[in-house]
């Protein structure tokens, strides 16, 4: 045990959540701040693509070990779990972090700045991997007192398997991961350059888009392009079908619904006086609630159906990629909402709006109640704004030690509250 937590170690016979026992993980948090960073750097420094997370791996695992977690990696390709068993009762609870990075060239010049070109940790989940240790080291330091066992899962493949390739949360669940032991909550965050650091956002209910990737192929028949009349234009017919579709938005959804629909390739025609015997479409479906996400599916259907054979063409609409919106169980979330308040200080606990991105921890809640939150990472007066997903990212790392602060006390307080030896609470 690292001497840091001998002093925290004396005070967990009071009860966990207590004021004096938040003011302890806060200062525990905050010195491990150096060795938070350099781990996150040395993340940063060494990406791997989607399943490709070899070495990240055997970071993580190694870090693991050496905390005296049960280890098992292998999962899921590459993926990690760790498990912590309290020495009180209690339930099973899990912290899933993501482990892959993006292909996207680093721009910049930090110091710690991507060795291997054109990949890169674009979307922070080097800071996700960093939290879920500290938080392990955290709650490890604190194992006799622990009222249950948290698994810690190192998720590979975030951002979507290479093709022919499965991968992410979905392989993490086949293969067992909420089985064994029997999870009955799991804990995620994302970080947000929305937000400054040391602020948290979250959303009760539906926080992140269910997506459905699509490809659609409309199949017309070739002419001369002097003789249209002998054949049928897949290149007009495919305009009409994009304009069309984005009536569902405009016409058939529910204008307080969120929901967005881009087609975002187009390809067809092999020459300019040919008629194009074929085009084909892919883009992205973004919806917040199932009803919407039917309804917009079912109208994508109804209306390549009408529009092709009105001109004699036909068409394919294959959906790939998908998965359901992430979902915050309100009750749930209200009372974490409350946790990381008592962490970060109540202002900085904020309520946001839900955000159209995806994310596959979606799937662990369909099998089992969960929360995800958004955790700042933004420092305006440093210019550390960039977005997700771009070759600026960079995350302000004081935002590392707020994540460990948030996500243990997140555990803890869940812990605490279904544990058999729970103190009797009154129903908020
Ligand atoms: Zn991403
Ligand atoms: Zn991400």
């Amino acid at each position: 045990m690292s001497p840091i937590f001998v002093g925290l170690y004396l005070l967990m016979p009071a009860m966990l959540a207590s004021q004096g026992v938040q003011a302890d993980i806060n200062q525990m948090a905050q010195r491990m701040k150096p060795r938070l960073v350099e781990l996150r750097r040395d993340f940063h420094a060494h990406p791997e693509l989607s399943n490709r997370e070899q070495r990240t791996s055997r970071v993580v695992a190694e870090r693991l070990r050496a905390l005296g977690l049960e280890v098992r990696t292998g999962i899921a390709r590459h993926g990690v779990v760790a498990v912590l068993k309290g020495g009180q009762p209690g339930p099973v609870v899990a912290v899933r972090a993501d482990m892959d990075a993006l292909p996207v060239q680093e721009a910049g010049n930090l110091p710690f700045k991507s060795q291997n070109p054109g990949v890169m940790h674009a979307c922070g989940h080097d800071g996700h991997m960093t939290i879920g240790l500290g938080t392990a080291e955290m709650l490890a330091g604190m194992r006799k007192q622990l009222k249950g066992t948290v698994v810690f899962l190192f998720q590979p493949s975030e951002e979507g398997a290479p093709d022919g390739e499965r991968g992410g949360a979905d392989l993490m669940i086949a293969e067992g991961t909420l089985a064994n032991p029997k999870v009955e909550a799991i804990f995620g965050l994302h970080v947000m350059p929305g937000l400054e650091a040391g602020k948290a956002g979250y959303v009760p209910g539906a926080a992140m888009a269910a997506i459905d990737r699509f490809s659609i192929t409309i199949h017309g028949k070739m002419a001369h392009g002097a003789m249209p009349q002998k054949g049928v234009d897949a290149i007009v017919v495919a305009s009409e079908c994009m304009v069309a579709l984005q009536s569902i938005r405009s016409r058939r959804v529910d204008p307080i619904q969120p929901m967005v629909l881009t087609v975002g390739t187009i390809q067809g025609g092999s020459r300019n006086n040919i008629l194009a015997e074929k085009v084909q479409m892919g883009g992205t479906l973004r919806t917040l609630s199932e009803a919407t996400r039917t309804l917009s599916k079912t109208a994508m259907k109804e209306i390549l159906s009408g529009v092709t054979a009105a001109h004699g063409a036909t068409f394919e609409l294959v959906f790939a990629d998908s998965h359901p919106a992430v979902f915050n169980e309100p009750a749930l979330a209200e009372r974490c909402a409350v946790s990381l308040g008592k962490a970060l200080g109540s202002g900085n606990s904020l309520r946001v709006e839900p955000w159209l991105a995806s994310e596959d921890f979606a799937l662990y809640q369909q099998v089992i109640p969960g929360f995800f939150f958004f955790l700042g990472v933004a420092n305006s007066a440093q210019g550390i704004t960039a977005p997700l997903h771009t070759a600026e990212f960079n995350l302000d790392e004081e935002a590392l030690v707020a994540g460990v602060k948030g996500m243990t006390t997140l555990v803890l307080d869940y812990l605490e509250r279904t544990s058999p030896t729970a103190p009797i609470q009154t129903k908020q």
